[in-house]
């Protein structure tokens, strides 16, 4: 079975345009007939991705730090909820469960989860697709100053050609898709 994980915003005060979008990717996810990995909260946007997967008949595995249970409000209605000690064993939790990486709109816990499989991909250590859906320009800054690291030479313009940048719900489930 595909699995994608998904990694987006854990933080309740986003737009409600945002919790939608985690909604659509969780159904299409589900449509698609593959299942979902993602950090096992079920707040917010991480809510309700998994939940809207679930519905439309996914299985959702969700990893979380033992520490973060309580804070995130791990999701009780998992198919499977692994407890790990810490955010790196989390990391590699989802990495070794997944087949592709989708990162939508989300705050530092997504950036450092997006940026870790992006550099890997680059370095050839894994082929694994990753894509960022971005409907709203939520990342066009962060993306700019990459465009300028590789205009100064820190950053080698293929690399930022491994990472997939989509606007609609189709176009990042497209990029996602086995080879
Ligand atoms: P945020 O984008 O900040 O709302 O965080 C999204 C998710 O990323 C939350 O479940 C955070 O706990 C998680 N997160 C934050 N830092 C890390 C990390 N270093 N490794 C793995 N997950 C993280």
């Amino acid at each position: 079975m595909h699995a994608v994980c998904v990694y987006c915003a854990s933080n309740s005060n986003v737009p409600r345009s945002h919790l939608d979008l985690a909604d659509a990717v969780g159904a299409g996810i589900a449509a698609r007939g593959w299942s979902l990995v993602w950090g096992g909260s079920s707040a917010a946007m991480m809510g309700s991705v998994a939940r809207a997967a679930r519905r439309g008949g996914a299985t959702t595995v969700g990893v979380i730090p033992r520490g973060l249970v309580a804070l995130e409000v791990a999701d009780p209605d998992a198919d499977e909820l692994v407890v790990v000690d810490t955010m790196r064993e989390r990391k590699r939790g989802m990495d070794e469960r997944s087949d592709a990486f989708l990162a939508l709109p989300g705050g530092l816990g997504t950036l450092e989860e997006l940026f870790e499989v992006w550099t890997s991909g680059y370095l050839g250590m894994h082929a694994k697709p990753v894509v960022v859906l971005d409907p709203d320009d939520h990342y066009a800054g962060l993306f700019e100053w990459c465009r300028g690291l590789a205009a100064k030479g820190f950053v080698n313009p293929a690399s930022l050609d491994f990472l997939t940048v989509t606007r609609t719900v189709d176009e990042a489930l497209d990029a996602l898709r086995p080879a």
